[in-house]
Order: C-alpha cells, then structure tokens, then sequence
C-alpha cells in the first residue's frame, strides 16, 4: 500500500531523516542507511493439490548487517511486495539496535493469501523458497523468523528444507516448534514484550493499569498474547478484532474465550459472551487509554487520526501509524509508542532462541521472560529518556538510538 503518496520504505526514511537530523547525521553514512544491502526476488512455482500450477513471487531483503547476521521475519500477504519488504527490513535494522541485540535487519515475504492455499501447498511452498534465498541465508549469515499468516510449522519446514542441504541446523530460524529446539515463551514473547513496554509507560505516566480500558486491533499472534497478558495485569480489553470483524464490551471481553475461538479456527465474532459487534474503522475510534494495532500497516492515517479516542497508541504491529496520523497524534498529544520499541518482543525472544541453538543449551521460560522483561524495559527507559532529553517524540528518540548504534559499527568496520 502507499497511502497519503509515500511507499512504507519511503515512510520509514521519512522517519529515519527526522531522527538522522537529531543527531546531526553525515550525508554519506544517511545515504548508506536509507538503503538496502541486497534484495532477492523469487519465483516460487507452487503445485496445488488438485494438480494446478501457481507461480507466486517471494522476497528477502537484507537492509543492513554491520551489527550483526541478517534478522527478520517472514511474512505470507497478498500485498506483500519488494517495497514493503524493504521498509519492514529497515525497521528490523532499528529495531535489533535499539534494543542492543546482536543483529542486522531483513525481511521477507511472499505474496499468496494463504488463507486460500492447504497445509501440504503451504509446506510445498515454504520449502521453495527456502531453497530459492538459501545461497543469502545461515545460522551466522541471515536468520527468519514468523510473521504474518506464519507461524512455528512454517519455520520447521524452513529448517528441515534448508537443514537436508546444510547438515543440521536449528539456528537458521527463530519461532520454531519447541520439540525442535525452539524456545518456550518465544510465541508469546512479542505480545509480552508489548505489554511490558505498556507497564513501563504506565509506571512513568503513573496510570493504573488495573481498570485500565485497551482497545486491541488483530487477534493473532501478538494481538492475542498481548490481550491476555494485559487481562493478567487487571487491563480491561472492551474491544478486539480480526480480519472478519470487530467486537466490543465496555465492561470487558473475555480473553481465553476469545483465544480458544481463535485457536480452533473461528472468528472474533463467534464470541458467546455479552458484546456488541462492529467495523474496523470503527473499532479504531473507541475510547480508551491504550489501543494497540496489532494486525496490518497504515491502519491509522490522516483519514482517522483526528476521530482516535485513545490517550496512548501502542504500535504492536510494523509501520500500523501513517506520517500524517503521527503529526496529528503528536499535535492532539496522543502519544505513540513506536513499534521498533513496541513490538521488539518478538526480536529479542528470537536472540535469545537463536543463542539457544547455538550453544545448545535450553533456557527455561522464566530466564527467557526475565531476560525479554529487563530488554524491553532498558530499551523503553533510553528511548523515553533520550525524548525527554532532545524534546523529540518517542518515536524520533528510538530511530536516533538505534541509528547512532549502526552508524558506529559501519564506521567501525570500515565499510565505508
Ligand atoms: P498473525 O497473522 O498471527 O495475526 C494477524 C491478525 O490480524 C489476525 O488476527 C488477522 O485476522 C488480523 N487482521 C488481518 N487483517 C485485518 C484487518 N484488515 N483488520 C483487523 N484485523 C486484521 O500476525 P502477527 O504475527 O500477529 O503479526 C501482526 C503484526 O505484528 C504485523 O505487523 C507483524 O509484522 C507484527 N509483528 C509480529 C511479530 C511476531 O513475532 N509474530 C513480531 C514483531 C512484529
């Protein structure tokens, strides 16, 4: 998509400018920044189970890696495209700085709708294009990892396709199965770390989260575990959604209901209990103190930003804030919380997965939840401290962390 006549490559430049200003950036270091390492695109013909032939496209693209191998997700979208596989790229390169850990950023993608395609065309195609960028990929070179429509299944096909040619290799992808050597709480390790970033402004802000009305936009992966991590913290969840619907309940939806619906393949608005259902767009303009887009890009934009009720946007989903909805947010005093702090759960859960295999060493889950917490945290603590400081938003203050970050190790590597 490029609403508002800019591409989310060119929106996340527009917001790497801004923060590149700050700290008085050199133009050759931001030329160097603003794009992309290497960009794969791969034909990946897929044979359906009826015997017909589909041929989709995929990509990865590798924007930055001076900090560390390549890290990011692998997202299955009809709109998936180079343009905003690039822009999802750069914001992992942010991201993985800000949050200290020791990588690069990429991206990839495929554009199917896999909500059309079977188990057995998923697998199929999934090991296509393992295949396909296998030559750009390794355990120390460039590691995906789940995102949208992708899930743990699709990372232990991506493994077993790229281990059959490489030798055993649990480390070239994150988000696995654990039975294969993924992490136990890395699948919720993204919606936990949302909400810790929420904890954390809300201690800085002194608002009680218990009673605490959220607005939830997406009940998938991160929307879901983000919902009942909130729940646990005594935050009441008076709307959610998916991609059919939306309901709401001002006195609060039940979580675990909601996700075993989830889970056994229905909607959001197969939900039993008392609720109301409506739009999307409607969803979005809901009182509440936090809401948290957690489904697709560009979901709030210069169209919505003004009818927003919330007092705080939390970017649980990539890119979800359009630059004219952030400029009306900023001028309404709606803060938002970015989402290479946000949403960076699911990165950091990965490092800690990956540092796993490598040195095939388990971690129980309550060293990983300690370890995200004390990440995430550290992060939020520089990122509001460094706002405060410059008097820019908190979104500026991220990208000038982790920009700084990369711009010293390109100068301390020699690169350029
Ligand atoms: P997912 O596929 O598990 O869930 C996506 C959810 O969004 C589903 O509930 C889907 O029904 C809903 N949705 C789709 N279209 C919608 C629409 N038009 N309106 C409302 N809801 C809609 O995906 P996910 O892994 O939870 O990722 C969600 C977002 O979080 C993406 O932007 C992704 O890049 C980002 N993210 C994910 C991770 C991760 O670890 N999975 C990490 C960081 C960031």
């Amino acid at each position: 998509m490029a609403r508002e006549g800019l591409t989310a490559f060119q929106a996340v430049n527009r917001n790497f400018e801004e923060a590149a200003s700050i700290i008085d950036l050199d133009a050759e270091m931001r030329s160097i920044l603003t794009t992309t390492y290497r960009e794969i695109s791969v034909q990946i013909p897929v044979r359906l189970d009826n015997g017909d032939l589909v041929v989709a496209q995929g990509y990865r693209v590798q924007h930055n890696g001076a900090r560390g191998p390549y890290k990011g997700g692998i997202r299955y979208h009809p709109n998936a495209d180079l343009e905003e596989v690039r822009a999802l790229a750069s914001l992992m390169t942010w991201k993985t700085a800000l949050l200290d850990v020791p990588f690069g950023g990429a991206k990839g993608g495929i554009a199917v709708d896999p909500n059309q395609m079977t188990e057995k065309e998923l697998q199929r195609m999934t090991r296509r294009y393992a295949t396909g960028i296998s030559h750009v990929i390794g355990v120390y070179r460039d590691i995906p990892a789940p995102d949208m429509n992708t899930n743990a299944s699709t990372m232990a096909w991506f493994m077993d396709a790229y281990s059959a040619r490489e030798g055993y290799s649990p480390g070239i992808v994150t988000g696995k199965p654990i039975s294969i050597g993924g992490q136990p709480g890395r699948e919720a390790a993204t919606g936990l770390g949302v909400i810790f970033v929420v904890e954390a402004y809300a201690r800085e802000h002194e608002i009680d989260l218990a009673g605490c009305p959220m607005v939830i936009q997406g009940f998938g992966n991160v929307g879901s575990f983000a919902a009942q991590e909130a729940e646990v913290r005594g935050a009441i969840i008076v709307g959610v959604s998916d991609r059919w619907g939306a309901i709401r309940n001002e006195s609060g939806l039940d979580v675990a209901e909601l996700m075993a619906i989830v889970r056994a393949g229905g909607k959001i608005t197969d939900y039993p209990g008392d609720h109301e259902t409506l739009s999307n767009e409607e969803l979005l303009e809901l009182p509440c103190t936090f809401l948290i887009p957690a489904a697709l890009d560009e979901q709030l934009h210069g169209d919505n930003a003004d009818q927003v009720q919330a007092k705080v946007v939390v970017e649980a989903a990539n890119y979800p804030t359009t630059p004219n909805a952030d400029k009306i947010f900023a001028d309404r005093g709606i803060d938002v919380i970015p989402d290479i702090l946000a949403n960076a759960g699911g990165v950091t859960g990965s490092y800690f997965e990956w540092t796993r295999n490598i040195q095939q060493m388990p971690w129980p889950i309550e060293r990983f939840n300690e370890a995200l917490q004390i990440y995430m945290v550290r992060a939020y603590e520089a990122t509001s401290a460094f706002a405060k400081d410059r008097g820019c938003s908190l979104r500026q203050a991220a990208f000038a962390i982790g920009i700084e970050r990369v711009a010293q190790a390109v100068r301390m590597r020699g690169y350029i």
